[in-house]
Order: C-alpha cells, then structure tokens, then sequence
C-alpha cells in the first residue's frame, strides 16, 4: 500500500513512528514522506541556527530516505516554529490526498500533550486532520457493515496521549531504533535520541494489546461516522 507521512521536522519519522515505518517498509509498502520545516531552530548551537542547520538537517533526511528506501521525501519549507494552520497548508495536503491514492495518513497528533506540544506539529496535526476530514466527506461514499472502513481514509495520529491503536513492534530491537535515529545527528543534543524514549515507550504501549512492545497512535477516520470502539491492534505482515 502507499502511505502519506507527515512531518513537521525532518527526523519526525525515526522519532516517533520508527518502528511501524522500519515495518512497513519491510513488507514492501511505498511511503511518501512529506517534511513541512527544514528545522532550522533546532540546535543549542547559536552559530548553526539558521540555514547552515536546515542544509544539515536537509541532508539527513535525504540519507534517510536513500538508507531506509522511501518512495518519496520532499520538503515544503515552512519557517520551523512557525508552521501555521491556515487554508493554504490544508489545501496543499488535500491535493497530495486527490492526486494519489493513499491507504493511510500519518500525522502529528493535534492537542498539547506531555508527549509534544511543539506548535509546529500542532498546526500541522490540525491541517491534517481537516484535510482528510474534508477528502473524506468529499468520497462520501455510503458503505455498510464490515466493509464500511475500507471506502475512507485513516489518520493514524502519532504522540498522542490516549492512542486507542498499536502497531505491534515486538520482533524490533533497540538496534533498530538506534539504527533509524543514528541518521539524524544534529539532533544527538536532544534527550529523545541521547535516550531510548520511544523505545521504552513501546514495551509500556506493548500491554495494551498484550504484547511485547508497540507504537500508539490515535486512530480516527475524519469526516465520517466511523467510531474506533476499543483499541486496535494492527500487526503488519
Ligand atoms: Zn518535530
């Protein structure tokens, strides 16, 4: 299937869905990465600041997308603390939702919450989330039963507080996830890469769906009347 990524940053991707994105991938699903900000706030360092940091973190991604096979990645250079929510950002993510057909959107969650209350992926959270509302009341489609989850769009909602879907990572390592965030090394400053957060996270995540280790999103289908009723658990391959 192709999948729509949404990033407010680049290293959004390794940071909070490694171990779905290094398992879809594995199973030969084609992800098209888009990056909103080069990032260029991102640093401790007064005299990266700037474009030297968005070239840097440019480049990283970039490698991202050679190391791990992404379809695509490309950047819409919004000022990094400063992605607004408006109508030209929901009309630009509505029209890569018209002009190809995606099994599934990620995309920053669109409340504060402990987990990340950056500004840039709330906006971007919100923008999504209207988006695919209104792609999917655009299909408007009248399905029944069973299959009434297959004619619309999923938004899967990473750091979210109360996820209520898990994607189940237990056959990952920690090697893994290292692997993935090693490419981002201007952001080795941050606590998130010089700890195993979104890993220790996962064996926490893992007990909702009994077992070992798995990443939590908010799951939800915009614009529809599709209720998620209790966790679900998705295993792919
Ligand atoms: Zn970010």
């Amino acid at each position: 299937m192709d999948i729509l990524y949404l990033s407010p940053h680049p290293d959004d991707d390794a940071s909070w869905s490694a171990g779905t994105i290094y398992t879809l991938l594995k199973q030969n699903n084609n992800i098209f990465e888009y990056v909103f900000t080069k990032g260029g706030k991102g640093t401790l360092n007064p005299n990266l600041r700037g474009s030297p940091l968005r070239k840097i973190r440019e480049q990283e991604a970039l490698e991202f997308r050679k190391k791990f096979h992404l379809a695509k990645l490309e950047f819409l250079d919004y000022y990094d603390q400063g992605l607004p929510f408006n109508k030209k950002i929901v009309s630009e993510i509505l029209n890569l939702l018209l002009n190809h057909s995606f099994s599934v959107v990620f995309a920053p969650y669109h409340k504060k919450s402990w987990l990340k209350n950056h500004i840039d992926h709330i906006n971007l959270g919100k923008a999504a989330l209207k988006a695919v509302k209104l792609y999917n009341q655009e299909k408007n489609i009248n399905l029944t039963g069973e299959n009434q989850n297959r004619g619309f769009l999923p938004l899967m909602q990473y750091h979210s507080q109360k996820p209520n879907c898990f994607v189940d990572v237990s056959h990952l390592s920690y090697k893994i996830y290292h692997y993935m965030q090693d490419v981002y090394r201007s952001q080795w400053h941050t606590l998130m890469t010089k700890l195993p957060l979104r890993y220790i996270l996962s064996y926490y995540y893992g007990r909702y769906i009994s077992s070992k280790k798995a990443e939590g999103f908010y799951l939800s289908y915009p614009g529809t009347k599709i209720k998620i009723k209790k966790d679900v658990k998705i295993k792919y391959g």
